[in-house]
């Protein structure tokens, strides 16, 4: 009688470049590849609407390529522990593998399957695939972590170089008898009443081989103008593999290892840097989503909320061109260029004084790309309160952003021909108000 081995997927949607699957094949044992829906496991944090449609067409994609190479999907929905346990007992698996995870609650979730197993005599076994440096492997003279990007980029790049990919497997010996599964369709992932995602289809191919389409396209096409162009929200010129990325359908080390090398592609490959210091503070801070990483700037007076204007900021009905672009491509897409993130939330947290988090808690339900790491370092990034933030005087004044990086306008008049033309407040007004309000973080002690 053969034990199978259960291969434990979770943000690493891929065949290649996947070192678990990679060892469960290795291990010889006949394959049971998992997916856990877990709405249930202490502070996990809920996946917004935009990620659930991007995982129902990941997971669907994801089922075809393992069914073609000869294993099955199967799909379970609950507490990760309870889940693992059962299937463990019932397929009398001798071994399980998965690829780690960095979030605080996930990793307490791990740790916790991690010891109960072993405890049973189980074999797990859990690999380095979603980051370029283990978090903790990069650290300051002292020991420490890092607080500062380039300092941060620099240590990284002085380390070994990361390591080849791997290739993807030609056979996946499934088990014979796979456990039952749910139906994909009955986690209802995908928006019904109303059907919101029409652009999202428009826009987006999840999964793994239209991935790798993209990462070749791109470093083709675009690599060459990315530096001088990748600030210009309707030039296209940057690569769009956010959602990609954040689901694991390709690996970094895969992106890594295709652009490094390439003439012009420094620029590029220190904005992985940034998704890698994203994580790293995330590691170093698991509640990045919720407190302020400089403390000092929980004594910022946010005046109370008027939730008319965070509605016309969601709409993109502020009355302020750029901004209502962005809202509008975000609703529409899943997506918003970096450029106009930066605009949107400068103004929302400093125009609007309206506090960081709702506007991270919107865009963790609309993007595509929304991921634990990224969202909350770079809301905080723009609020000043963050690692590395832009400082908070810096307030980014969304007509001259306008005029220097959409000066034909045709980004505006893509998303937002039809919006409001008189602004909501004043941006030199509450520019002032916003900057008075700083000099109670400046105060604190
Ligand atoms: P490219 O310019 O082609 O960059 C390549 C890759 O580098 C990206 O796919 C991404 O993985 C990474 N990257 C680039 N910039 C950053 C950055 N500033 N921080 C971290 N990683 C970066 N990115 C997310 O992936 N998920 C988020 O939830 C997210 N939320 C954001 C919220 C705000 C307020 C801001 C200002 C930025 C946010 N970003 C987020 C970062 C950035 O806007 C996107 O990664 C980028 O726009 C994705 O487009 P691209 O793949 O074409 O990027």
């Amino acid at each position: 009688m053969s034990s199978p081995s259960i291969v434990w997927f979770r943000d690493d949607l891929r065949l290649a470049d996947n070192p678990a699957l990679r060892a469960a094949i290795e291990h010889g044992e006949p394959i049971i590849a998992l997916f856990v829906l877990d709405e249930e496991s202490e502070g996990l944090r809920p996946l917004g609407g935009a990620a659930r449609w991007w995982l129902h067409h990941s997971l669907a994609s994801l089922a075809e390529r393992l069914h073609d190479k000869g294993a099955t999907l199967v799909l379970k929905r609950g507490a990760a522990a309870g889940v693992l346990r059962e299937l463990v007992t019932d397929a009398g698996a001798g071994a399980v593998f998965w690829n780690r995870r960095y979030g605080g609650p996930e990793r307490a979730v791990d740790a916790g399957i991690k010891s109960a197993l072993r405890a049973e005599g189980v074999t797990v076994a859990s690999f380095a695939a979603s980051l370029l440096h283990e978090p903790w492997t990069v650290t300051t003279g002292s020991g420490t972590h890092y607080s500062v990007f380039t300092p941060f980029w620099r240590a990284c790049l002085a380390l070994p170089a990361p390591r080849a990919p791997l290739p993807e497997p030609r056979e996946i010996p499934g088990a014979p008898r796979p456990p039952a599964s749910d139906a994909l369709d009955d986690w209802a992932l995908l928006p019904t009443t109303p059907d919101w995602a029409a652009g999202l289809r428009e826009t987006w191919e999840p999964g793994e081989p239209a991935a790798r389409r993209r990462v070749k396209e791109f470093l083709e096409n675009d690599l060459p103008g990315y530096d001088s162009a990748r600030d210009e929200p309707s030039a296209g010129a940057t690569s769009l593999l956010s959602p990609h990325l954040r689901w694991g359908e390709i690996s970094p080390f895969t992106v890594w290892h295709e652009a490094v090398g390439v003439d012009g592609a420094g620029g590029f490959l220190s904005e992985l840097g940034w998704r890698e210091f994203a994580w790293h503070t995330l590691y170093h801070f698991p509640d990045l989503a919720a407190k302020n990483l400089r403390p000092e700037f929980d004594a910022f007076p946010w005046p109370p909320l008027d939730p008319s204007q965070l509605d016309a900021w969601h709409h993109g009905e502020t009355g302020v061109p750029l901004v209502d672009a962005g809202m509008r491509e975000l609703w529409h897409t899943g997506y918003m260029h970096n450029r106009v993130r930066m605009v949107t939330a400068s103004f929302l947290i400093k125009n609007l004084l309206v506090d960081w988090r709702l506007g991270e808690e919107w865009f963790w339900d609309t993007l595509v790309d929304a991921d634990e790491a990224s969202n909350p370092f770079n809301w905080q990034w723009v609020a000043g309160s963050g690692a590395d933030a832009a400082p908070y005087f810096r307030v980014f004044n969304p007509e001259l952003q306008a005029k220097k990086f959409d000066p034909q306008g045709v980004y505006i008049s893509r998303w937002a021909s039809k919006a409001p033309t008189e602004p909501i407040v004043d941006l030199a007004e509450t520019r002032k108000a916003a900057l008075a309000a700083y000099d109670a973080v400046k105060r604190a002690p």
